[in-house]
């Protein structure tokens, strides 16, 4: 069942072909080259080739394209599961809505996500609403304007800029929230303090005043409904792209010609790691699988956050209720979070900021070469914002696209 979405063959050493001179040898020329087949390169691959009529050779270290996206079937009880987390699609861009129209059909999806908080495991809606407060602090809170001067009440004010995620989180919930959903979630995440991170991380939380359950409130919100990599193969389906799977680019640039431009979507100190600069920081995750023969549920919600300390994960991911999916048995994963392996998350602290800022210096110093994504612009992108981006690059740069059809 392992399906690497493969679509066209890997493309041959060229002494397969007759008659190449010999400083042709094992060279293959492209228009468009790009490293990675995640969001970020299967978007960029699409619009040259159906634009362009580009060829375009996209190279994925992975034995599978999708990037983190990536999702297959679960051998042993036949339920679809994503290798790196679970992924909600969600968004408020009308352009990125309406470009994936043509790669997938969508089932519609508004992700609900509980808490089990405190000591005794209070299951409650996050983000924070007033079902939360009411659980946690047996409060009778019935509308938006109590909940409104409850939290104004709570909340933590400042008279400087908020500067960092606990700042962030103190503003919004005020110190019993944070202490309780907050502040150990976060250390088990990032293995830092709050303190230590930017405030963008804790406000992709929010916090309601009002009783929506919902994880995200975009206009859009659904899953591919035959998953995602049939989505990636879809878009990747096109005569003049091909993918090669299994191939780290920098065992092959100096194999190949990328006539027009290469994108680069790995990360971006790995680019230029011969600099021998510091290393960027990433957070990563194991996922520790478990499977449970004949039990038709594990969890009430396909995510359940686990807040507290006395936890060693930060949360479980049951995919069965994902696409209404059937099976008289269930597979969980347990989200642990590390410092080391695949490189998930950007860290964002003035360190890395600032280190990212020299690697980017280079990288626009850099020519023919793009750098895209999350892990190339060391940013935490949602798939949206990966997609938004990926097409406006394209916008720009395709303007100076001569070649249409070479290669
Ligand atoms: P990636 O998906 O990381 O793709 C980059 C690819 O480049 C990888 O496949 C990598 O193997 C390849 N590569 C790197 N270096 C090389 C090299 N030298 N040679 C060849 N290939 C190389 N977003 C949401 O909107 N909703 C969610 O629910 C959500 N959940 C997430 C959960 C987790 C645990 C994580 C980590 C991310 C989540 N995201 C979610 C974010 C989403 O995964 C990203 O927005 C998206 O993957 C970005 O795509 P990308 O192409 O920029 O990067
Ligand atoms: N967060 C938290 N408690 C929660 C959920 C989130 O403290 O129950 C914080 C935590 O710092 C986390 C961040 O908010 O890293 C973003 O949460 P999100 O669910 O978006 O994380 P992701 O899905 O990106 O891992």
């Amino acid at each position: 069942h392992h399906d690497v979405g493969m679509i066209n063959p890997p493309y041959r050493s060229s002494h397969h072909r007759k008659s190449q001179p010999s400083s042709f040898l094992n060279r293959k020329r492209y228009d468009i080259c790009i490293v990675g087949a995640g969001l970020s390169g299967s978007v960029l691959a699409e619009r040259y080739a159906s634009q362009h009529n580009a060829s375009v050779l996209v190279m994925e270290q992975r034995d599978h394209i999708g990037g983190n996206c990536y999702d297959y079937i679960d051998d042993e009880t036949d339920i679809r599961v994503s290798k790196y987390g679970a992924h909600i699609f969600h968004t408020s861009y009308e352009r990125v809505w309406d470009y994936l129209q043509q790669f997938t059909n969508w089932t519609p999806y508004e992700h609900e996500v509980v808490g089990s908080v405190g000591l005794n495991g209070t299951i409650v809606p996050i983000p924070v609403n007033i079902e939360t407060v009411n659980a946690l602090f047996g409060l009778e809170i019935q509308n938006t304007q109590e909940m409104d001067e409850w939290l104004a009440k709570e909340q933590v004010k400042y008279d400087n800029p908020i500067a960092n995620s606990e700042e962030m989180a103190l503003s919004r919930v005020g110190p019993r929230l944070y202490d309780l959903i907050f502040k150990p979630y976060t250390e088990k995440q990032w293995g830092t303090s709050p303190r230590e991170l930017g405030p963008e991380v804790t406000a992709r939380i929010p916090v309601r005043n009002n009783h929506d359950k919902r994880y995200f409130t975009d206009p859009h919100q659904a899953l591919p409904s035959d998953g995602y990599t049939a989505m990636f193969r879809n878009m990747l389906n096109h005569p003049k792209i091909d993918v090669q799977v299994n191939t780290n680019y920098f065992d092959i640039k100096d194999d190949i010609d990328c006539d027009h431009r290469t994108y680069y979507t790995g990360p971006i100190d790995v680019y230029f790691s011969d600099l021998g600069w510091d290393k960027l920081e990433y957070r990563s995750l194991d996922f520790e699988r478990k499977v449970l023969k004949n039990v038709p549920q594990f969890q009430s919600k396909p995510v359940v956050n686990h807040p507290s300390s006395s936890a060693n994960f930060t949360r479980i991911v049951e995919y069965k209720h994902f696409l209404n999916q059937s099976s008289p048995h269930t597979v969980i994963f347990y989200e642990h979070s590390k410092a080391g392996g695949e490189p998930y998350y950007p860290v964002p602290n003035d360190r890395n900021r600032k280190l990212y800022q020299k690697y980017q210096s280079m990288a626009e110093a850099t020519p023919n070469v793009s750098f895209v994504g999350r892990l190339a612009n060391y940013k935490y992108f949602n798939m949206d914002q990966a997609i938004l981006n990926a097409l406006e690059i394209f916008d720009k740069d395709s303007t100076s696209f001569g070649g249409g059809g070479g290669g």
